[in-house]
């Protein structure tokens, strides 16, 4: 109807533009789930939806409210299919925020139970953290690495994040936009000293029972007891693999932690998604590196267009080889066998990065009887 306002909400600026006065998609790909245009829209055209007729995504069910098809169990961030810090720290909000006013009308459990176990520091864990405290709940959050970060600890030295800004409870607004993963993570530290909040790292979270209206949370440490549980813990499972023989080589890896340290290195990197390009171009500016990006797709369909626009900058100025349509057919101490449309190929890899995503711990949500859900281009419960 013309209103715009989708066109103004979109933070990414390329994706939406306006046309013949009223928003239109321009850039599919430049989309990456903020969900601003539909919560701008004023009559309720935007519908985001998660994969495609042809492409299935299996994802967590839940509700507007967070709540999983187990009662009690919630959900907030990556692990509910949406990607991005600020959508990981409102969901994680918003979801303590219905379990807080759900224990205001039914408590329940034993005394000794805690009223919210969260399961994961990264930000959505945070998030729901402090609200939980803002909101008076006694709360535990357990996580399995030894210190607060989640996914943004893991990124390369150096990496900008980008943001937009958000607000966290008991801190205020927080109005950063491009940052890099070391100062992201000392204003959360900052935040944790301000607020008071608590953690407790290095601890595993296995599973769950249900007795009576109270869980029974395994972890690496212990039983422990909560009333409501907010799973918060990503989708970073056990790393995808290629499935080609020497992958379980030394010089393989599923991370890339500091570009640094690969200077003057023949660096294969295989996939196609924002953590393939960024590993590429920070690759790319070492001295001495020598870069080859595999995927198997003919085109970057799925990332961020200042990553798509820089990798094909560095591809026509010959400081990535860039083999799209290539499949790994199998690797070996210093070389990688690739395939593509033209035959095969012998690219030099003293170094190999297999950056194609991570499984769905599909395990844990089994364990806290969380049901999965095949989307095929329709809307999840919660945007
Ligand atoms: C390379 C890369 C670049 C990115 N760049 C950007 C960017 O520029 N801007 C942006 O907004 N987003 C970016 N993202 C996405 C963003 O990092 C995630 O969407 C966000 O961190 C999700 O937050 P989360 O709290 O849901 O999960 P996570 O950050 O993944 O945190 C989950 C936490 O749960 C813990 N955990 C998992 N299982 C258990 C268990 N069983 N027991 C105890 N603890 C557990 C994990 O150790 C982890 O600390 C990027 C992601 C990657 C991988």
């Amino acid at each position: 109807m013309g209103a715009a306002a989708c066109v103004r909400a979109c933070p990414e600026k390329k994706a939406l533009v306006v046309v013949n006065g009223a928003g239109h998609l321009a850039d599919a790909a430049g989309c990456i789930g903020h969900g601003a245009c539909k919560s701008a829209c004023p009559v309720s055209a935007i519908e985001l939806v998660f994969g495609t007729a042809r492409r299935g995504v299996d994802l967590p069910e839940f509700s507007p409210s967070f709540e999983t098809s187990s009662a009690g169990v919630y959900i907030a961030g990556e692990l509910g299919g949406m990607g991005l810090v600020a959508n990981a720290v409102r969901q994680g909000v918003r979801a303590v925020t219905a379990v807080a006013d759900d224990l205001q009308k039914k408590r329940s459990g034993s005394e000794d139970a805690v009223d919210l176990l969260v399961v994961g520091a990264g930000p959505a864990g945070l998030a729901a953290t402090l609200m939980a405290k803002e909101r008076g709940l006694s709360c535990r959050t357990l996580e399995r690495e030894a210190s607060l970060g989640g996914s943004v600890l893991a990124y390369p030295r150096g990496k900008i994040v980008m943001t937009t800004p958000v607000t966290l409870p008991l801190y205020g607004k927080v109005r950063l936009r491009r940052v890099t993963k070391e100062a992201l993570i000392e204003l959360w530290r900052d935040v944790v000293k301000v607020t008071g909040i608590e953690f407790e790292f290095d601890v595993l979270v296995t599973g769950a029972k249900r007795v009576d209206d109270v869980f029974e949370v395994q972890t690496s440490r212990g039983e422990l007891r909560a009333r409501r549980v907010l799973l918060a813990t990503g989708r970073r499972g056990k790393p995808r693999t290629l499935g080609v023989d020497g992958e379980e080589l030394s010089h393989v890896h599923s991370q890339l932690v500091d570009a640094a340290l690969h200077d003057g290195e023949a660096c294969l990197i295989v996939g196609g998604g924002d953590s393939a390009v960024e590993a590429a171009r920070a690759l790319a500016e070492r001295p001495g590196t020598r870069i080859t990006l595999s995927y198997r797709q003919s085109a970057f369909g799925r990332v961020k267009p200042e990553n798509r626009e820089a990798i094909e900058q560095l591809a026509s100025d010959g400081r990535v080889r860039l083999m799209l349509g290539s499949q790994v057919q199998s690797i070996t101490q210093q070389t990688a066998r690739l395939k593509d449309a033209e035959g095969e190929h012998v690219v030099d890899a003293d170094r190999v990065f297999v950056l194609i995503g991570r499984e769905l711990p599909n395990k844990l949500l089994a364990g806290f009887g969380v049901e999965l859900r095949t989307y095929r281009g329709e809307a999840p419960g919660f945007v």
